[in-house]
C-alpha cells in the first residue's frame, strides 16, 4: 500500500511561495511524462486498476511501470495498492506508447504478470499527461512538490509519502498556515483528474 498526505495547491503563485520557502531543502527534480494503459476490453479499469508507465526526463531515459489499484481519498490522505518496477529497455518502453501492442513482448516481470493476471489480449493507451516534480527533504519528511501538466488546466500539489500521514498533514498545515498560503485537501489522484477531464474548480 502507498500511503500519502496531498495537498493541493490553488495557484502557481502559492506553488512558487513553496518552492521559494523550501529552497534550502531541495533535493532534486524530475520531468515526468506518464501514459496510462487498459486491456482494450477494459480488462484492468473493469477491476479498478491501471497500468501506468512513467519516464524520466526529456529524452526518457528512465521508466517505472507500475500497477494501481483504486484510490481512497480522505482528508488529504491517499490509500492505494501499488506495485512498482523499473524497466530495464526504457527506449522499447517508450516505444509502446506509440505501439501499445508491443508491451506483450516487453521485458517487464511486471507488465507480463499484469497481462497474465488480468488476461489482457491487447493493451490499449488511455493518455498521458506530464508532471514537473520538486523533490525536497525537510523536517524528516520527504516533500514531492508537483506541477501537473494536463491538456485542461495545471494543477499544483504536495505530496508526502510517508506511514505516519496524520503528523506529517498537521506538519505541513502548520507550515502552509504560518506563511499564509492557501491550500486545501486533494479530492482525487492525479490519474481520476486526468479521467475526468477538468479541474476541480472547473465548470463541466
Ligand atoms: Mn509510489
Ligand atoms: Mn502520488
Ligand atoms: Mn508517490
Amino acid at each position: 500500500m502507498e500511503v500519502e498526505v496531498k495537498l493541493r495547491l490553488p495557484t502557481a503563485e502559492a506553488h512558487q511561495r513553496v518552492a521559494d520557502l523550501l529552497a534550502a531543502y531541495h533535493q532534486v527534480t524530475h520531468l515526468q511524462q506518464n501514459f496510462f494503459f487498459d486491456g482494450e476490453n477494459g480488462e484492468l479499469s473493469s477491476k479498478k486498476a491501471v497500468m501506468r508507465l512513467r519516464f524520466y526526463g526529456a529524452d526518457s531515459r528512465k521508466c517505472i511501470a507500475s500497477l494501481k489499484g483504486k484510490a481512497t481519498i480522505a482528508n488529504g490522505i491517499s490509500t492505494v495498492s501499488e506495485e512498482e518496477e523499473e524497466v530495464a529497455d526504457a527506449a522499447s518502453a517508450r516505444a509502446c506508447v506509440a505501439e501499445p501492442r508491443h508491451l506483450l513482448a516487453l521485458d517487464s516481470t511486471l507488465i507480463n504478470r499484469i497481462t497474465q493476471d488480468f488476461q489482457v489480449q491487447n493493451f490499449i493507451c488511455l493518455g498521458s499527461f506530464r508532471n514537473v516534480r520538486n523533490v525536497f527533504h525537510w523536517e524528516n519528511l520527504v516533500l514531492e512538490l508537483d506541477e501537473t501538466q494536463y491538456d485542461f488546466g495545471t494543477a499544483y500539489e504536495i505530496e508526502c509519502e510517508t506511514s505516519d500521514p496524520e503528523h506529517a498533514r498537521s506538519v505541513l498545515e502548520d507550515f502552509l498556515n504560518h506563511h499564509g498560503i492557501p491550500f486545501s485537501y486533494s479530492t482525487s489522484s492525479k490519474f481520476a483528474m486526468f479521467r475526468a477531464g477538468k479541474l476541480p474548480d472547473m465548470q463541466a
